[in-house]
């Protein structure tokens, strides 16, 4: 039997997941490590395996439910292995899939595949919020997206190259774990980045910025975080370890996404894309195997109808 764990290539990936059945037992085995328990009374007792994959009646409630039931992928028809495949290919393509080609690759029509994204991306969303704080020493800094005059009536354009219109981005990097935060802000003032720095990076850390003034005072606060900077305004990009050359390269990666896949983030579902960069990031030091099992097993217990996903309104800023 080909091994459901250990896959490293889409050729592994469809061996060890043939079928429906098979993906449904997977997702079912990711789902409920303990064994079975019934979403609808929480029993954990006796089950009976219905003849369609993932569905099981319980012996207690006697209803019907399937390893669907309670997470994204409830309320799809699509099967399964389409599903397994859609992760493997956002967490294994290095800047992402675009929804048209996500089409292609899993044969469903566009409008499906943006979906099926907007779900995972939701997962990704969760496995983030769920992660603890970042060891330190960590790297700090801000980045710009959108508003990009070239792309604008020219009635429109700014004058200058600034940051007006643009969509502000808060990220920590650790150098211990390698694992980064993203989160989008409203402003890069100290209001806003010193509580955010703070909350993600564990107490106690060397944290590493440019000389920018939202960064001013992180050092003396209750975190006891030791702060350095290096002024890049004066040149200056590196100083022995002082630099921010890692959380620099996140950037970079999520601005040849930007480009490169998706054109353009909303300002909607900025806070989306960047679970799903910041997500994937955490992932590679996994095999590939392990990155879609992390991203499936995410998207247990979290349900998002297409309906909300379409009608969900601008959401606000993150404060923090
Ligand atoms: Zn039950």
């Amino acid at each position: 039997m080909s091994n459901r764990y250990g896959y490293n290539n889409v050729l592994g990936l469809l061996a060890a997941f043939p079928d429906e059945a098979a993906c449904a037992e997977h997702l079912a085995a990711l789902r409920w490590p303990d064994g079975i328990t019934c979403p609808l009374c929480a029993s954990t007792r006796h089950f009976t395996h219905m003849n369609r994959p993932g569905k099981y009646v319980c012996g207690d409630c006697r209803k019907q439910f399937s390893v669907r039931k309670g997470t994204v992928y409830e309320e799809s028809r699509l099967p399964l292995r389409k599903w397994f495949l859609a992760a493997f290919l956002m967490t294994t393509s290095r800047k992402g899939i675009s929804s048209l080609q996500l089409a292609r690759e899993i044969g469903v029509t566009q409008k499906t595949a943006w979906f099926v994204l907007g779900r995972l991306r939701k997962a990704a969303e969760q496995a983030s919020s769920r992660a603890g704080t970042l060891p330190g020493p960590v790297e700090a800094d801000e980045s710009y997206f959108g508003g990009r005059n070239k792309n604008r009536h020219t009635r429109d354009r700014l004058p200058g190259r600034g940051t007006a219109n643009k969509m502000a981005v808060a990220g920590v990097v650790s150098r211990t774990s390698g694992q980064a935060v993203a989160r989008q802000i409203e402003q890069p003032d100290r209001a806003t980045l010193i509580p955010f720095v703070e909350g993600v990076t564990a107490p106690g850390s060397t944290i590493y910025t440019d000389t920018h003034s939202g960064y001013d005072g992180l050092s003396s606060l209750f975190n006891r975080l030791t702060h350095e900077t290096v002024n890049h305004s004066a040149g200056e990009y590196v100083r022995g370890k002082v630099h921010t050359n890692g959380v620099e390269s996140f950037w970079a990666l999520l601005k040849r996404g930007y480009h490169g896949v998706f054109h353009d983030f909303s300002q909607k579902h900025l806070p989306r894309y960047l679970a799903e960069f910041s997500h994937r990031w955490n992932m590679l030091p996994l095999s590939s195997a392990q990155r879609v099992d992390a991203l499936l097993k995410a998207g247990i217990g979290e349900r998002l109808t297409y309906e909300e996903l379409i009608s969900e309104p601008e959401r606000g800023y993150s404060r923090v």
